[in-house]
Formats: structure tokens, C-alpha cells, sequence
């Protein structure tokens, strides 16, 4: 016990870096047992042994109720069954918190999961969810095709236009739901103005009338941006992308405020979407540790490969924050941060193909695409993101085809427009793909 003090004592997190604590975490925590471990194991136990019944019992009365009055890190916690917690989630959820910025971390089995988490806590019959036009196309099908079956409806507004989303808010509406980027057309919305309007509502309401603001920071990683500490409610991720990294597992999280931890594990018990034990394990060992190396190095190429796009007559728009030609220039450099405060425009670029007519921007863009998968090498036809290696699609017919397309256009999804994930290999390995495939459609 005195040598886990000792080891204890050499861990003061705050005196550290915030990419060191995403390296070490509490791994060695005397709390988790593994304080002689340097990689703490996969801990793939479904259920936990319990001493006696009493300890059994205790368990379950602890369970979703740190918030009245108990702490979370008094003493080691009492495992009873893999869906209400264990180790490696805990152990991850402790470090995303921190990565975030946030009080609390909740993981769930996937992005989604998570989504339909925070909003579950959230919403209920009859309240109104305000969310930006443009979403990634499952969470526009989750509130357009599910949520009103629920009686809960959703109006969607332009989040960059301030007036708009003002005026859209009703005494029902319960959450302001948004995406930076967009998914995937790299549009900013301003998080602080928009954390300020929720402000300014709930200056005027009652506790259970609250007005609540969620954004899904996916395509940023918390490298690149920390909306909680702008003042949002709620941030989310979908773990299969940036923060995990490496593509081999799928997971998502909320972080958040204190009190909503009890909330959102007590749903995910419920509801059941729980991140697996042996998910959890490479985010915790190989993704959080290596994002900030990462997420520097997909970030220096991507300004490269978009200038390179830029230069390009096949191309008539190219949007990446990190470029002085972005719409938001200016909000992208105020916002996306890293940990020491250097710009961070992240990995991720959206690009459209010129055309006499959107038919035949589309037609390029689709004859690109099936030229890159079929000739690059450094470049991946593949859905997902922040990925190692360099991923291509094209929203309009994957990602975002539950949108009508009809209605694609108007929620600034151009038919002809290519969303690219930079991953980890060299600048010019990339361009020379994306090169040998624009000569193709010229
Ligand atoms: C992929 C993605 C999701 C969904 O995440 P899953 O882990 O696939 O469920 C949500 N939002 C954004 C912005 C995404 O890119």
C-alpha cells in the first residue's frame, strides 16, 4: 500500500502537460489496481466476483449515485456486471473527460449511441430540438425518421445565422443541436455565440424548462477544439474516428456536466449501448495517447493537399480552416485551438468539382472517385474519418444520402462536392494520387 502511495505521488497530472495526461491518464491510479502495470490490461470480464451479498447490495445502491453527495474517487470502485461499468471504460471515460475539458465522460457503443444518449437524457414527449440544417446523415434520419414517433419534433435552421436560430427557439425547444465542422462541408457555426443565446434563454426559465446546448465535435477531435470550455452543455464524439484513430473499433462518448453523469449511466444501463471492454481498451492504450502527434501531423499535410486542391482548374471550391481563402477564416482561428493554444484546423477537407451544371459536377466528382479507388494508392474509397490512412467519399450518394437529394443543395451539400480525411502519410504521396485522377476527369 505504501509503495501505491509512492506511485500515487508521482502523479500530479496538473503539473503536466494535457498530452501527457493523455499518455498516462489514471492508469496507474492505486484505484485501478494496476499500478504496476505500464499498459493496463484488457479487463474482458462480463461480471465481477462479489465478497458477500452486503458488498452486492452496496454496489447497487452506489450505482448512478455519485451525485448526491458521493465521490467518485473516494475509494475503488464495486464492479458488479460489465453494462453498468468496469475498468477500461472507467479508466477512458476519466481521460476523455480531461481531454475535453468536461466534469464527466459517459462512453457508449457507438457514435450514435451516444447521440441518442445525451438526447435521451434531454428530450422527452413533446419537446423541440432546434439543430443546424447540414448533420451527418444518421443523425438527421435519427430526429427526422425516429424522434417523431416520440412526439419529439426538430426545426432546422441555418446555425450560422444567429437571428435564425433565436427565432426558432420555442418555450419547448430543449436542446440546440450542432455539428463543427459540418459534417461534411466544413461550415463553422460560432459555439460561444450560440453557448450565449442559450445563456440569455434560460436566463428567463425554470431548472426543468432548461434550454441545453450539444455539439457533436467529431470532425475537430478535443485536440482541435474544446466546446465545453466555450460554454456548451455537451460535447459528443463518435470514438471510431479521430480520438480512436487506428479504425479498428467502433465507440462514441458525451461529455458533460456533473450532474447528468448519474443521468446518462443509468440510461446507457437501460437502453443497453454500452462500449465494449475490448473497444475501450485501444482508444484508452493507442488513441488518446498518440492524438496530439497525429492530429499535428494530418494537420500540416492537409494545408498542403489543400493548397495543392486550390491550385487546381478541376476544382472550384476547396473549404479547410486552416486555408487564409476559408469563408470563416476568422472564426476558425478563434475557436480551433490546440492544448497550447496554436491554431488547429484539424485533418479534414471538403472540395467541389467544377461543372457547367451541378449534373455535371456530380459526374466528375463520381468519376474521380471511382478513379482514385481503382488507381491510388495512398488514397481509400472508404466512409469514416481520422483515420491513419487517407479516406475519400462522396457524401451526396454515401454518407449523407438519407438527405433527400432534392433537399441536398439547400442544406449546402453540393452534388459535386468530395469530402477527404488526411491521414498519415506524406504530403506528396498524397498529391500525386489526387493528381493522377484530376488529369483523368480534366
Ligand atoms: C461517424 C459520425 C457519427 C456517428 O458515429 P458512429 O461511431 O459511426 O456511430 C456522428 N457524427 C459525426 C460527425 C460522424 O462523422
Amino acid at each position: 500500500m505504501e509503495q501505491n502511495q509512492d506511485v500515487n505521488q508521482n502523479l500530479q497530472p496538473d503539473e503536466h502537460s494535457t498530452e501527457a495526461h493523455l499518455i498516462y491518464g489514471q492508469m496507474q491510479d492505486p484505484h485501478w489496481d494496476y499500478s504496476h502495470h505500464v499498459i493496463p490490461p484488457m479487463t474482458a470480464s462480463a461480471t465481477f466476483r462479489l465478497d458477500s451479498a452486503q458488498r452486492g447490495a452496496q454496489g447497487f445502491t452506489e450505482f448512478a449515485h455519485h451525485t448526491e453527495g458521493m465521490s467518485i474517487k473516494t475509494r475503488a470502485p464495486i464492479y458488479i456486471y460489465d453494462r453498468l461499468g468496469e475498468p477500461n471504460k472507467d479508466m477512458l471515460e476519466e481521460t476523455l473527460a480531461y481531454a475535453d475539458q468536461g466534469d464527466i465522460a459517459v462512453t457508449f457503443a457507438s457514435g450514435m449511441a451516444a447521440i441518442s444518449g445525451v438526447l435521451g437524457i434531454l428530450t422527452g414527449s413533446g419537446s423541440e430540438i432546434v439543430a443546424h440544417k447540414t448533420l451527418y446523415g444518421c443523425t438527421y434520419s435519427l430526429l427526422t425518421n425516429w424522434y417523431p414517433r416520440q412526439r419529439i419534433t426538430t426545426t432546422f435552421v441555418d446555425f450560422t445565422d444567429l437571428a435564425a436560430v433565436e427565432r426558432a427557439i420555442t418555450k419547448d425547444t430543449r436542446v440546440l443541436y450542432m455539428e463543427s465542422p459540418v459534417n461534411p462541408t466544413m461550415r463553422l457555426v460560432d459555439l460561444a455565440a450560440v453557448a450565449a443565446i442559450a445563456r440569455r434563454v434560460n436566463a428567463t426559465r425554470s431548472n426543468d424548462e432548461r434550454l441545453f446546448t450539444v455539439v457533436d465535435s467529431t470532425f475537430a477531435t478535443p485536440f482541435c477544439q474544446r466546446p465545453i470550455a466555450l460554454g456548451i452543455d455537451f460535447t459528443i464524439h463518435s470514438l471510431t474516428k479521430g480520438i480512436g484513430g487506428f479504425g479498428t473499433d467502433v465507440g462514441g462518448v458525451v461529455v458533460g456536466p456533473k450532474w447528468s453523469y448519474d443521468m446518462l449511466m443509468l440510461y446507457r444501463k437501460d437502453f443497453g449501448g454500452i462500449l465494449s471492454a475490448k473497444s475501450a481498451w485501444p482508444v484508452l492504450v493507442q488513441g488518446l495517447p498518440t492524438l496530439a502527434v497525429r492530429m499535428r501531423q494530418m494537420q500540416g499535410t492537409a494545408l498542403k493537399v489543400a493548397e495543392f486542391l486550390s491550385s487546381r482548374p478541376e476544382v472550384s471550391g476547396v473549404f479547410y480552416p486552416g486555408l487564409p481563402s476559408f469563408p470563416q477564416a476568422e472564426l476558425a482561428r478563434r475557436q480551433m485551438r490546440d492544448y497550447d493554444g496554436q491554431f488547429a484546423p484539424g485533418g479534414m477537407i471538403y472540395f467541389v468539382f467544377q461543372g457547367e451544371s451541378p449534373r455535371d459536377s456530380l459526374n466528375r466528382a463520381e468519376r474521380f472517385i471511382n478513379h482514385v479507388a481503382s488507381h491510388a494508392y495512398c488514397i481509400t474509397l472508404a466512409v469514416s474519418l481520422g483515420n491513419i490512412r487517407t479516406l475519400i467519399e462522396h457524401p451526396g450518394s454515401m454518407t449523407h444520402s438519407a438527405i433527400p437529394a432534392e433537399d441536398q443543395i439547400a442544406k449546402g451539400l453540393d452534388p459535386g462536392g468530395v469530402r477527404l480525411s488526411i491521414g498519415l502519410e506524406k504530403p506528396e504521396d498524397i498529391t500525386g494520387d489526387l493528381r493522377a485522377s484530376l488529369e483523368y476527369v480534366r
